[in-house]
């Protein structure tokens, strides 16, 4: 699974990087940044909540 976060749509909210913080974290913009694009199969689900979460849907799963 590899996912990223599509910057002109991230709202800064935060619920991601609650949800998953292996996998998101707020930058210095106060945007969602994908720590490492390629997802351990153990943080999965957890990223998937994130997915579900994201108000504006701008996390992007790629494969
Ligand atoms: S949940 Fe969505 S809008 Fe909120 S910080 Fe994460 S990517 Fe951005």
């Amino acid at each position: 699974m590899k996912v990223k976060v599509n910057k002109d749509a991230c709202i800064g909210c935060g619920a991601c990087a609650a949800i998953c913080d292996k996998v998101f974290e707020i930058n210095d913009e106060g945007l969602s940044v994908v720590k490492n694009e390629d997802v351990k199969k153990e943080d999965e689900q957890a990223t998937k909540d994130a997915i579900e979460s994201c108000p504006t849907g701008a996390i992007v799963v790629e494969e």
